[in-house]
């Protein structure tokens, strides 16, 4: 049975094609500049790639292009043969609970849900509304970023705010990356050798964006991020948690409007900002290496940050079987892993630097037999969990 995995963006829709229950990609790719001039349409598959350009008008249009080249590169042999379709969508609020399939009726609650995330909620709709017009009989199911941190406790998710903050505005801490902190925290417990209802797990998604969440039996009790994505660590070009009176002195100083303000901190902060080089810690590691004082700091600030954050969770969850680190920094860079495990000496954690060297984007155990919390790389994959989701719901 093939099951699509879709993230849609304002312009843009990324798409991978399983065959479930196995789980083997058939061809993954993604469709760029939608709306723009001229647009991108790039898919890979059997280890050959294509990009086309062409105006993508819309993402009906993009929709239908992804169809017509399953078909030309043989791919599928007829549309009927995808037999259910995954959304990824970032904001569920209170509401969603759990992965759902779509009707007229939920379509519209996400869209609701836009003034929570506006950059967001409205792409995924429009990538929902896609496919619903070129196939409106292939069952259709919503995956939320904010579903898995929803068994936080009041406690964890509650702002010390004036309470009407939250009865009235519906303003808590929601949590992201949802899809990937349950996938590696469960992932993570069974690679250990545990049960996942009996298991404490701290993962450390750490890519363009990061934020770690606390799993305690295989439900989140915790995470980094807030109200919206840009709380919690500091990222590629996003600050993380701050104090909020910065914001007025700062439109005070500057004459710069609250929205603009917001908008250094999500573009223009983080690696970023601090550096002044580049938000990608690729480039971040390498300036380090070359001397860069400003890196270094902005790399410091990003460690110590992150350290601080694991340690905290060690309160949430009572103690701690293992420290997950996915996504792309996560994945890939040993340096930065590291330069975060040396600061938990406090915790007991001492890590292998032979193995955690050798370890790029595959599972491993990277702690001493000897750490007081193992260590681990995990390698994460939201699509997978979006089309095991179809699968559970639809059929
Ligand atoms: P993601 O958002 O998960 O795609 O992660 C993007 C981040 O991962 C960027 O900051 C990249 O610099 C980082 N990254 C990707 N590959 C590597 C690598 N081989 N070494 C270090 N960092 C990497």
């Amino acid at each position: 049975m093939k099951i699509l995995a879709i993230n849609a963006g304002s312009s843009s829709l990324k798409f991978q094609l399983f065959a479930m229950p196995a789980e083997t990609v058939l061809c993954s790719g993604i469709a760029e500049r939608i709306g723009l001039e001229m647009g991108i349409f790039t898919i890979k598959f059997n280890g050959k790639k294509e990009v086309l350009e062409l105006p993508l008008t819309d993402h009906t249009v993009a929709v239908n292009l992804l169809l017509e080249s399953l078909l030309k590169h043989e791919i599928i042999a007829d549309f009927s043969e995808i037999k259910g379709i995954g959304h990824r969508v970032v904001h569920g609020g209170e509401l969603f609970k759990d992965s759902t399939i779509l009707d007229a009726e939920k379509v519209q609650k996400i869209a609701d849900l836009s003034a929570l995330a506006p950059l967001h909620n409205p792409a995924h709709i429009l990538g929902i509304k896609g496919f619903d017009a070129v196939l409106p009989d292939v069952p259709a199911v919503a995956v939320f970023d904010t579903a898995f941190h929803q068994t936080m406790p009041a406690e964890a998710y509650m702002y010390a705010t004036p309470y009407e903050w939250y009865a009235d505005y519906a303003v808590r801490k929601y949590g992201f990356h949802g899809t990937s902190h349950l996938y590696v925290s469960h992932e993570t417990a069974k690679f250990i050798g545990k049960e996942v209802a009996d298991s404490k797990v701290i993962v450390c998604h750490l890519g363009n964006g990061g934020s770690l969440s606390a799993v305690l039996n295989g439900e989140s009790v915790n995470t980094s991020m807030g109200f919206t994505p840009l709380a919690g660590i500091p990222m590629g070009t996003r600050s993380g948690d701050i104090d909020p009176a910065i914001i007025p002195y700062m439109m005070q100083k500057t004459g710069q409007t609250a929205d603009e303000i917001v908008n250094d901190l999500n573009k223009k902060s983080g690696f970023a900002g601090v550096s002044g080089i580049s938000s990608d810690a690729r480039d971040i590691t390498s300036a380090v290496a070359n001397g860069d004082e400003k890196a270094k700091l902005a790399l410091d600030i990003y460690t110590k940050r992150i350290a601080q954050t694991i340690a905290a969770y060690l309160v949430d969850l009572d103690g701690c079987d293992a420290i997950a680190f996915t996504a792309g920094i996560g994945e890939n860079s040993a340096i930065i892993r590291e330069a975060i495990c040396n600061r938990l000496g406090a915790l007991g954690v001492t890590i292998n630097s032979e193995v955690n060297n050798a370890t790029q984007g595959k599972a491993a155990v990277i702690s001493e037999p000897t750490s007081a919390i193992q260590v681990v790389v995990m390698p994460t994959d939201e699509e997978v969990m979006i089309a095991r989701d179809v699968m559970r719901l639809a059929f």
